[in-house]
């Protein structure tokens, strides 16, 4: 056999001259050559009257032909062969050697089939012949057999014998997605679909930790099993993790009936799991997303599972929310940006007065992060400060806002020329408290600002004290050994527990600005109010009003006895040179 040098003529001559390797050169008779090769091959070629005919072969081939078992093909007729499709990818390719040259095929089904590849070869032509080429066959029965083996092993989950993650998505491909119309049996059109739900069983690792991975795989099992009686025929189950289960079901009337299901799946689970001796109860949450035309199946078992976050905050089956999904995202990519922004010092803190409510002078200011965003504006403290409480971001933020209103203050005191009359509040989270050492960072503060103690405030929330009360005694008390004031924050929205009052270092209460816009209207606000207030005085504390946005509001706390106030009638957070400012004025009298 050698490799043709000169190129055909006719219509194949400029195409043959594109695959010079391929275009092998062989005679009638080349039995001999065929025969050599370790593969079934054959020469076919257009005959004269452009007939596909097979013009030689060697033995492998013709026991292929024989195990095929095409009459057509053992008489050396390929055209019309029971294997149409073989018949075909020759003529094109003989027509076009650049035409597609492989072809699988398949006879039979299940494990009896048999697996060919096909591979065709262009030839110089032969004078007595049109365009020819080399036809080999190879039988990839194992090969096959070995991949499919492989595959469904590979999307089998080993415990269960259920369809794993990978095979559920492929099962989510595959159905038909909706809404779409089903004309049901008494003529109404019906939208119909698909939905999947995700049934997630809680507690899992704490059963599987203490009884132990043989009795976690047998419940898992039995949980299964319990999961296959509560579906319908259509809908198709699958372990999409650890204990994690996928379900797609099959939509007649709409989204009810993946809630039916759901509401199935809670009352099979109810009754207990008797497993070796021991009875348990198991408790699932349950997500489930519609499935929409043309989505992406991660996608959709993404949104099943963001679902099933909700149905287990919850406590029942939930249903995939786009605008809850987005605003998970709106947190995500805030927590990213605030990291980037605190690395890059881009927040600020702005300064709100504290107003002695009998003097009308200024007597502190609250220091409150702001950060404006390149792309999304203004954000509020409210929607970045849970974001960074939630990520840890908050210790970051809380030690520069300390050291930031530390350096203001003392900033202010060098253009006065003297300390001014006035302190520094600093928020401090319920994580700080947690997790920082909030002794040790004032008194950092403290002696990198010169201040001293009295200048700053710490303004906590309740949750600080509830989460873990040893601690947050230690913590208050290491604040009033370095003389710094304690503010409790939001006061009355929180657990507002007397005990703690009575026995931590509390020096102010904050009365919470809902109760305080709520005075004017509400008899029972100024009932709390006074309460707090006569609260605090019976405990030897200050108070502050928070959300003073009237003047009478402002003269009915000073009339209640409330020590300061804070709102948007005095001033609202400023910058910390308009601040100064403010402070000026006031001392002057200049607003009386
Ligand atoms: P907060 O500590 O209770 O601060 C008082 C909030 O009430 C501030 O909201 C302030 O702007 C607002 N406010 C004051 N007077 C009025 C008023 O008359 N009317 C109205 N409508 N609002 C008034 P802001 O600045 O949005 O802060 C919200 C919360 O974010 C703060 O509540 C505080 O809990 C937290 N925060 C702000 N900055 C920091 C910080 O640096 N660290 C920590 N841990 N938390 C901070
Ligand atoms: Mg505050
Ligand atoms: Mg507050």
């Amino acid at each position: 056999m050698q490799v043709a040098k000169q190129p055909g003529t006719g219509r194949n001559s400029a195409r043959v001259a594109a695959v010079p390797a391929l275009h092998v050169a062989m005679g009638e008779g080349d039995r001999d050559l065929l025969d050599a090769l370790p593969i079934a091959a054959a020469v076919v070629g257009l005959n004269s009257r452009g007939v596909l005919k097979l013009s030689d072969r060697n033995k492998k081939f013709d026991d292929v032909i024989q195990t095929i078992g095409d009459p057509a093909m053992m008489a050396g007729d390929f055209r019309d062969c029971t294997q149409f499709q073989i018949a075909r990818l020759m003529e094109s390719f003989l027509a076009d050697f650049e035409a597609p040259s492989e072809l699988e095929f398949s006879l039979g089904d299940g494990v009896g089939a048999i697996h060919y590849r096909i591979k065709l070869a262009p030839l110089a032509r032969d004078p007595k012949w049109g365009p020819r080429c080399l036809v080999s066959m190879v039988d990839r029965t194992i090969e096959v057999q070995a991949e499919t083996a492989l595959r469904a092993e590979m999307l089998r989950d080993s415990l269960t014998g259920l369809p794993n993650r990978l095979a559920f998505c492929e099962m989510i491909e595959s159905a038909e997605s909706g809404p779409g119309d089903l004309v049901g049996s008494d003529g109404l059109v019906r939208p119909w679909g698909h939905a999947v739900l995700i049934v997630d069983m809680l507690r899992f690792s704490r059963i599987n930790e203490s009884m132990g991975g043989l009795f976690g795989d047998e419940l898992l099992i039995t949980f299964a099993r319990r999961l296959i009686s509560a579906l319908r025929s259509g809908d198709r189950l699958a372990r999409t993790g650890g204990n994690e289960f996928g379900i797609i079901v099959a939509l007649r009337k709409g989204m009810d009936d993946a809630m039916r299901a759901a509401d199935r799946i809670q009352d099979v689970m109810t009754a207990p799991f008797k497993l070796s001796d021991l009875e348990i109860r198991v408790e699932c949450a349950i997500g489930l997303a519609m499935m929409q035309p043309d989505q992406d199946p991660e996608e959709l078992f993404r949104n099943a599972q963001f679902a099933v976050k909700q149905a287990k905050a919850a406590g029942t089956p939930q249903v995939y929310q786009p605008e809850e999904a987005s605003q998970a995202r709106r947190r995500f990519s805030i927590e990213t940006e605030l990291r980037r922004a605190l690395e890059k010092d881009e927040l600020k803190l702005f300064y709100q007065p504290l107003i002695n409510l009998q003097s009308g002078k200024v007597s502190g200011f609250e220091a409150l992060a702001r950060w404006t965003h390149e792309d999304r504006g203004e954000i509020s403290p409210t929607e970045f400060i849970p974001v960074a409480e939630e990520s840890g971001l908050i210790l970051t933020l809380g030690r520069w806002a300390m050291d930031k209103a530390a350096q203001t203050l003392a900033g202010w005191d060098q253009h006065n020329g003297a300390p001014i009359d006035a302190y520094v509040a600093v928020n401090l989270s319920a994580i700080q408290v947690a997790r920082d050492n909030i002794a040790a960072m004032v008194e950092d503060t403290l002696r990198s600002s010169g201040l001293t103690g009295h200048r700053l405030t710490l303004e906590l929330t309740e949750s600080s004290i509830v989460q873990d009360p040893g601690r947050a005694q230690r913590v208050f008390e290491a604040l009033k050994a370095l003389d710094a004031t304690v503010a409790m924050d939001d006061f009355g929205t929180g657990y507002s527990s007397l005990a703690y009052l009575q026995r931590l270092p509390i020096d102010v209460l904050k009365i919470d600005r809902s109760f305080v816009t709520g005075m004017m209207v509400d008899p029972d606000s100024v009932a709390i109010v006074r309460a707090v207030l006569s609260l605090a005085d019976a405990l030897g504390m200050s108070t502050t009003a928070e959300g003073i946005e009237t003047v009478e509001l402002a003269t009915t706390l000073a009339t209640l006895g409330c020590a300061s106030g804070q709102g948007y009638y005095f001033a609202k957070p400023l910058e910390a040179e308009a601040a100064l400012d403010y402070w000026t004025c006031r001392q002057l009298g200049a607003d009386k």
